[in-house]
Order: structure tokens, then C-alpha cells, then sequence
């Protein structure tokens, strides 16, 4: 899947509609569109990568933005206090279907694991 045609680069270049719910020169964070959870959140980098495998390639400055920007958008929701989740789906046996990284972070219910 190259870049030009990942649905979350193209969403973070604003050629796709999301309900963003913030977004800086990095990292961008917008509405899961089928949630699981009264809030869910996904938070992406702006810059492509796939996967964990891949990470090297973000400056360490925009990994802790991502958590950063997790909580901070959770914190905007109204969910801290109660907890939320942030999950990374990576690779086949996880579930991942978008391989542009991202973090959900769900809340507003009761969520266990997996
Ligand atoms: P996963 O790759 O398993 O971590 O999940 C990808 C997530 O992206 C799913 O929860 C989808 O509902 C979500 N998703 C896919 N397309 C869009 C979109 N255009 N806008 C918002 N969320 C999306
Ligand atoms: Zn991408």
C-alpha cells in the first residue's frame, strides 16, 4: 500500500472527511468511524508508517506526541477519570486493517481485554 493510496495518509493530507478531534503539525487524532465505545479515538502520525516494525523511522519526539495526544484527546472527552484504552492492533493475528500505525484509545465504558 503506498502513501498515495493509505486511507489514513490521505485523511491526514485532508483529502478524506474525518471528525477530527485534534490535530498539530504531526499527529493528528480523529473519531473512529465505526466505534466501539462511546468515545473512540484513533491517533496517528502524520508521517507513514505501517507498523511498530517501522517506528524507527518517527522521530522520538512524535512517538511521545502520539501517547501525548492520546491523553490529551481523552482528557478533552471527559473520559480520564473513568480510564480509557489505548490499543494498537499490529499485524494479522491483532486484526490490523489500516497499516498506517495508530493508536485507539476508547473509553466511556467498561472495556476488558482483548
Ligand atoms: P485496525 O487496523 O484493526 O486497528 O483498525 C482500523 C480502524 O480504522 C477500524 O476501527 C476502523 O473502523 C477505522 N477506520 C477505517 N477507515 C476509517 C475512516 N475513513 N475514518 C475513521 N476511521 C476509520
Ligand atoms: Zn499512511
Amino acid at each position: 500500500m503506498s502513501e498515495a493510496d493509505c486511507i489514513f495518509c490521505r485523511i491526514a493530507r485532508g483529502e478524506i472527511d474525518a471528525e477530527v478531534v485534534h490535530d498539530e503539525d504531526d499527529v493528528l487524532a480523529f473519531k473512529d468511524i465505526n466505534s466501539k465505545a462511546p468515545f473512540h479515538a484513533l491517533v496517528i502520525p502524520k508521517e507513514h508508517v505501517a507498523n511498530l516494525e517501522e517506528i524507527g523511522a518517527l522521530p522520538d519526539t512524535v512517538v511521545k506526541r502520539l501517547f501525548e495526544v492520546a491523553s490529551a484527546v481523552a482528557e478533552k472527552a471527559g473520559v480520564t477519570e473513568g480510564g480509557y484504552a489505548v490499543r494498537i492492533n499490529n499485524g494479522r493475528d491483532a486484526g490490523q486493517e489500516v497499516f498506517h500505525l495508530h493508536l485507539h484509545v476508547m473509553g466511556g465504558k467498561r472495556l476488558g481485554m482483548p
